[in-house]
């Protein structure tokens, strides 16, 4: 896709660095960091989000974090990797070709907010009535 910076990224024309690719998948490093080694893996197709991107597409997708995930534990000394994939603006995907973040995190790095949530229970019925509604759609 022509405006997409993403796409310029997988085509070359603006530069990136890269970590990682194969034929349908490219990883490189973010370029503002939440910690250091947050990296981004994206197909080499223009698909804007999870509901979007083609399965042979996507079926490389995980894959391939676990390849980069397996080098960060070696060359990171980091002790997590959060990984994250943002859906529509409403949840603040910013960039809109898919892409699925690996963030690493040191013991000694700062909390990510996004991991750590509290557990307060929910109304069971209610709970119940999402999940058939959302079956039922399948
Ligand atoms: P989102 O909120 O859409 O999930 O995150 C988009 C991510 O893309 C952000 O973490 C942002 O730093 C990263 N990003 C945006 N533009 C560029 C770019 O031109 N190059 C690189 N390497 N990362 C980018
Ligand atoms: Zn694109």
């Amino acid at each position: 896709m022509e405006d997409c910076i993403f796409c310029k990224i997988v085509a070359g024309t603006i530069p990136s660095v890269k970590i990682y690719e194969n034929d349908k998948v490219f990883a490189f490093a973010d370029i503002n960091p939440i910690l250091e080694g947050h990296s981004l893996i994206i197909p080499k197709i223009h698909a804007e989000n999870l509901w979007e991107i083609p399965d042979d597409y996507l079926k490389e997708i995980h894959p391939a974090s676990k390849t980069i995930a397996r080098a960060m534990l070696k060359t990171l000394n980091c002790s997590g990797i959060a990984c994250l994939q943002l859906n529509g603006r409403s949840v603040n995907q910013v960039v809109m070709h898919y892409h699925f973040h690996l963030i690493p995190r040191k013991e000694a790095d700062p909390e990510l907010s996004m991991t750590k949530w509290d557990l307060i229970p929910g109304d069971m019925n209610k709970i119940k009535q999402i999940a058939e509604a959302i079956a039922g759609a399948i």
